[in-house]
């Protein structure tokens, strides 16, 4: 089969980018699309060789031109708001460019005849699930606007599907962690609000402290676990998944994650070795709509799109992000 041009919207953010990368490697020619309101052009430049559209997912005139210039099959939809305390206090933002622009998206792949779409979705589409590891079948219960903002498309999209034929892959990541392992990309979030790239912010000198939110979590050692999932993996993941669509599979979501967890403060110590440098931490009061273990079973991936994620390691993961960000240090 020859390599159709794959639109990616949100291909200047953290995953899009990587993932624009792979499919850069697998041979796909690309177009990316991306508002730069959050997206970063001076992350992709001499990186990615596509155009970089600047524009918004919700212009259903550009989108139609798009498809109409190019012999575009498949599209990857990363471009979203992604954070969790920003989405409670400005809901709107997160129902209009989430959930009102990726409508505006999908109709006009509709119109335009575009059949496949990977679809970035989180595990905060879970909210507080109560057996771990979490697989796909539990109920879908979010518990704040970034979350529901993320369900409400699956539904569409599972709509869509039915109704017009669209295939698609929705992609629960859980945290998406570290950087290209050749240091050519990375997370560059404006604020940053990620732990990761705080603590080693902080070991850089250039942040204080970083704060723990909660240390009495029922936890072996009191603070949170979640399953850091290697970007690059994701970025894999996104390959596999479009290749399955254009093989005819049928349409679903699918976890990813490393499969286990780390806590916050396993996170800490390993930043603070991987760096060799002490992290000042500060106790801070839990974060709220914190569960309290987060950790993603990953077998439906691994069975349906032939996906193993390689990087297990945290250490790996904060070794990757820590050369991306020392770099940038001069
Ligand atoms: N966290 C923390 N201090 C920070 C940022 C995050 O203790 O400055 C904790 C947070 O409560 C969660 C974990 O680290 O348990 C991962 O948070 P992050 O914001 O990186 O990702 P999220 O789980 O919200 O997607």
């Amino acid at each position: 089969m020859g390599k159709a041009t794959v639109l990616v919207t949100g291909g200047a953010g953290y995953v899009g980018s990587h993932a624009a990368l792979a499919l850069q490697e697998a041979g796909y020619p690309l177009v990316l699309l991306d508002n730069l309101t959050r997206g970063n052009h001076n992350l992709v430049r001499g990186v990615i060789d596509a155009p970089l559209i600047v524009g918004d997912i919700a212009d259903r005139a550009l989108t139609a031109r798009l498809f109409k210039e190019y012999p575009i099959e498949t599209v990857l939809h990363f471009a979203a708001f992604a954070y969790v305390g920003e989405s409670v206090e400005d809901p709107g933002r997160y129902y209009r460019n989430n959930v009102a622009g990726t409508l505006a998206l999908i109709e006009s792949m509709a119109a335009a005849g575009v059949r496949h779409i990977v679809f970035s979705s989180t595990c905060a589409t879970y909210g507080m699930p109560e057996v771990l590891p979490i697989t796909e079948e539990l109920p879908l219960c979010p518990i704040n606007p970034y979350g529901r903002s993320k369900r409400m498309v699956e539904q569409i999209l599972e709509d869509f599907g039915a109704a017009h034929g669209l295939g698609y892959v929705a992609l629960r990541y859980f945290n998406a962690a570290g950087a290209d392992p050749e240091g050519r990309l990375g997370e560059l979030h404006h604020p940053e609000t990620h732990l990761i790239p705080l603590v080693l912010q902080t070991a850089l000198g250039q942040c204080e402290s970083v704060r723990i939110f909660g240390e009495d979590y029922d936890t072996p050692d009191g603070t949170c676990i979640r399953d850091y999932v290697h970007v690059s993996d994701l970025a894999a993941a996104h390959v596999a998944a479009l290749e399955y669509l254009r093989a005819g599979g049928a349409s679903g979501a699918f976890n990813l994650g490393m499969g286990h967890g780390y806590s916050v403060r396993e996170v800490i110590e390993t930043c603070e070795a991987v760096t060799a440098r002490p992290v000042r931490v500060v106790a801070a009061p839990r974060r709220p709509g914190d569960p309290p273990r987060l950790t993603a079973d990953c077998g439906k991936a691994k069975r349906v799109l032939g996906w193993t994620p390689q990087f297990v390691e945290l250490d790996t993961v904060v070794r990757h992000a820590w050369r991306f960000l020392a770099a940038r240090q001069g």
